[in-house]
């Protein structure tokens, strides 16, 4: 399997926060602005597997730097090492 780039991960892991504070927003106003339990557990799991994977598969590939501080748009650039963000180490 083709490894992903940080920035990859980093727009998936963005996605499934987002997935998740969309999906929770969109059931409660189709509800008359209560809020469900059940989409609101799926929506928080949501939210945390974002999170899970932000802190876990969102690393430099050169340095393996975790990008703290980091939240949305990753560098070009590793800030720690300097390599290249986009790019895995073997294409380069
Ligand atoms: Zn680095």
């Amino acid at each position: 399997m083709k490894k992903l780039t940080p920035k990859t991960h980093m727009t998936i892991a963005n996605v499934l926060m987002g997935a998740g504070v969309v999906f929770d927003l969109g059931d409660m106003i189709i509800n008359g602005m209560t809020l469900r339990l059940w989409p609101t557990v799926i929506a928080v799991s949501l939210v945390a597997a974002g999170a899970v994977w932000r802190y876990t598969m969102v690393k430099c590939p050169h340095c393996g730097d975790k990008f703290k501080g980091i939240h949305n748009k990753l560098p070009d650039r590793c800030p720690n090492c300097n390599g290249r963000l986009d790019k895995m180490p073997e294409e380069q």
